[in-house]
């Protein structure tokens, strides 16, 4: 147990989590951050900061794994990976088991969902364009990046559809903003978004709309999800 670590905070139940595994000597949990469907996290209990501390326990791990994709019958696409290094985001040691938006992709296509299959084939293309410029693995944060980019445009471009008139081509933006949000973490509300605005306009301090930028960059860096349009009203509103 280390004293900062949320995953022994996890383990302690000092932070409840829903368990889908656990014995002595691990615990699987779900990843908070739920760019793809299944996304679990196999963690020894005992805290080891890193992949190279490990030694028995990666065989029990993928142990664990295996049983795990038997059991759930995860036959499609999924994918195991150990992080390290810089792109770590907890420093306690965990085997991830993914499946991918692949596996989404393929359920979409025997459904003849096409708007799903269009949708998420763009998304895909976002994903690899982006891992191109990056020039390694998108973690999950650069994922979610990309998705929230991809709601913007779909957001921007309906407005202006819809104030030129014309809510036909807005239809179908509509229907993948729809289907990319399900991607996202749910979104403030906008009663505890103004809350937050309250709290940046205290922390920022601003001297008048010429100091609109900050406040606004203080509200997103909290909650990245929130639609920029809306902080921008609260803002000026506030500032007003
Ligand atoms: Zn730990």
């Amino acid at each position: 147990m280390k004293e900062d670590c949320i995953f022994c905070k996890i383990i302690n139940n000092e932070i409840p989590r829903e368990v889908i595994y656990e014995d002595d000597s691990f615990i699987v949990f779900p990843s908070n951050q739920p760019v793809a469907d299944i996304h679990w996290l196999i963690v020894p209990k005992k805290h080891t900061e890193t992949f190279l501390d490990l030694g028995g326990e990666t065989l029990e791990m993928t142990k664990i794994a295996q049983n795990l994709i038997k059991e759930k019958g995860l036959t499609d696409a999924y994918r195991l990976c150990f992080n390290g290094g810089k792109y770590q985001e907890v420093m306690h040691v965990h085997l991830h088991l993914v499946q991918t938006i692949q596996t989404k992709l393929a359920e979409a296509m025997k459904a003849h969902d096409e708007n799903t299959v269009s949708t998420l084939r763009l998304l895909l293309s976002a994903f690899n364009y982006e891992q191109i410029a990056k020039q390694h693995e998108l973690t999950e944060e650069e994922e979610l990046a990309v998705i929230r980019k991809e709601v913007k445009q779909r957001r921007d471009s309906i407005e202006a559809y819809d104030k030129a008139g014309r809510g036909d081509l807005s239809e179908k933006e509509k229907i993948e903003l729809d289907i990319l949000s399900t991607y996202l973490p749910p979104e403030m509300s906008d009663e505890d978004l103004s809350k937050l605005v309250d709290e940046a306009v205290l922390a920022v301090k601003p001297a008048g709309m010429q100091d609109m930028g900050k406040v606004i960059g203080f509200v997103k860096g909290k909650a990245p999800n929130a639609d920029g349009g809306k902080i921008a009203q609260l803002v000026k509103a506030k500032l007003g």
